[in-house]
């Protein structure tokens, strides 16, 4: 089969093809797909080879450190982590992304904190990724344009911390796609987006805001017909600037170097990619109207290269209520909160025992205190919160008062001991690195 037409078929399956009908349907179809890939698929990676498991929940669940300490065990090629580590840190210093080895697509994971890691793609996998990830996202009008061969190709910018021929691969003659280096300085690329205008902007939501500012003031004239967040968790201040700059509603894409993993429908909920995988909830909360939240252990039963078998992401969703009006009977989210990491803790008021305090909850206090606050960030240190405010300076004393009394009353609320707040100096960071508002460095020591 051609590339392209492994392109056009994993689209037209997950456009068109019969969905299933009912949630019960959709696990039969998983419970199908799973044994076979549990008989034929796993054997071929060193690492599941000896366990022979019949059932799914008979194999250990990993992360990205258990992958990393025994990287050929993993993949069904036997590549190791030093071979392919040394393609992708090349492609990355070079900012030449074509580079495979073995003929496999390597990608690196950012990782903000902790193990970097790389990770494996087949062409053929990488053609069906393009196909799945067209069939969610593209508008009726975008497929119009793209299908109607005396209209222009349909244009795709694309900022991206490092390209790879993955993203590229949606490239055709119908699709012009724009790679826009988060390395360069945003006025270049503003230039080139008023050279070219897209129809479809795809950006990590801090681009996308910093991109709605330029359009707000006049340096920025573009109307792209379908905006897409990407990389990060958005932001709710994020949401409401970039509303404001354009009129196209924002749509969401959840993507690990593991794999596509959500998008959101037109109802506006991030809807699991079930149809490929099969996910499994690690409950973070036990509230009285049930669990909510969640970090998912995902199974792609269609990945073949670099297995994907109970692997823990680092995420924490928050799954939405009821089912969808859309009427898909995948599982849908209300929100990706952030990482695991992004949770803060208190001790229960009168008690030692530590609550979590999820990133959403600190958002809306943040919000809370007032438009004059441009950013944040929260770090814990124990029993500390370091606070940095970024806003006039004219203003600083009443931010400072406004967020104190936001999160006391996020404490109290939560029947929780009011944490320790303390104010630090703004400091910048560059547009390659990824935002992080919220970060727990060190939680308090339960019970002391
Ligand atoms: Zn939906």
């Amino acid at each position: 089969m051609s590339e392209r037409a492994r392109v056009v078929g994993a689209f037209a399956g997950a456009r068109w093809g019969r969905p299933c009908p009912t949630r019960d349907d959709l696990l039969r179809h998983q419970q199908g797909r799973i044994r076979r890939f549990l008989r034929a698929e796993l054997p071929l990676a060193k690492f599941y080879r000896d366990l022979r498991a019949r059932r799914l929940e008979q194999l250990p669940i990993v992360d990205k450190a258990t992958i990393v300490a025994d990287f050929a065990g993993f993949n069904s090629r036997g590549i190791t982590l030093d071979a392919a580590m040394r393609v992708a840190v090349a492609a990355e210093r070079s900012r030449d992304f074509a580079p495979t080895i073995d003929g496999l697509t390597v990608g690196l994971s950012s990782g903000t904190s902790g193990t970097r890691s790389v990770f494996l793609v087949s062409a053929d996998e990488r053609q069906r990724w393009a196909g799945l990830v067209l069939a969610r996202l593209l508008s009726s009008a975008s497929l119009r344009q793209l299908v109607t061969p005396w209209q222009r190709p349909l244009r795709l910018a694309f900022f991206l911390r490092a390209n790879s021929n993955l993203y590229a691969t949606v490239a055709s003659r119908r699709i012009a796609f724009a790679f826009h280096d988060l390395l360069v300085p945003l006025e270049q690329h503003i230039e080139q987006l008023n050279a070219t205008p897209p129809d479809i902007l795809v950006a990590p939501p801090t681009v996308l805001h910093r991109l709605a500012l330029a359009a707000i003031d006049g340096s920025l004239k573009i109307a792209p017909r379908q905006i897409v967040s990407v990389a990060e968790v958005i932001e709710p201040d994020d949401r409401i600037v970039i509303g404001r700059a354009f009129t196209a509603s924002i749509q969401e894409v959840y993507q690990a170097t593991e794999g596509f993993l959500a998008a959101t429908c037109a109802a506006g909920r991030l809807h699991l990619n079930e149809e490929f995988l099969h996910i499994e909830s690690e409950w973070l909360d036990d509230s009285i109207d049930g669990h909510r939240r969640f970090r998912p252990i995902i199974t792609d039963f269609t990945r073949t290269t670099q297995l994907v078998v109970r692997y823990r992401l680092d995420d924490v969703l928050r799954e939405a209520q009821g089912p969808c009006p859309c009427g898909r009977v995948t599982r849908s989210l209300a929100a990706v909160e952030g990482r695991a990491d992004d949770v803060l803790w208190c001790r229960v008021a009168g008690g030692a025992t530590l609550r979590p305090v999820f990133p959403d909850t600190i958002r809306r206090a943040m919000a809370l205190a007032g438009t004059s606050l441009a950013d944040y960030r929260i770090e814990q240190r124990g029993r500390a919160w370091d606070v940095q405010l970024c806003c006039d300076v004219s203003v600083v004393v009443d931010v400072q008062q406004a967020v104190r009394h936001e999160l006391a009353a996020l404490a109290d609320g939560l029947s929780l001991r009011r944490p320790d707040v303390q104010f630090a100096l703004w400091t910048t960071t560059s547009a390659i690195d990824k935002r992080r508002r919220i970060r727990c460095v060190e939680r308090p020591v339960e019970g002391a």
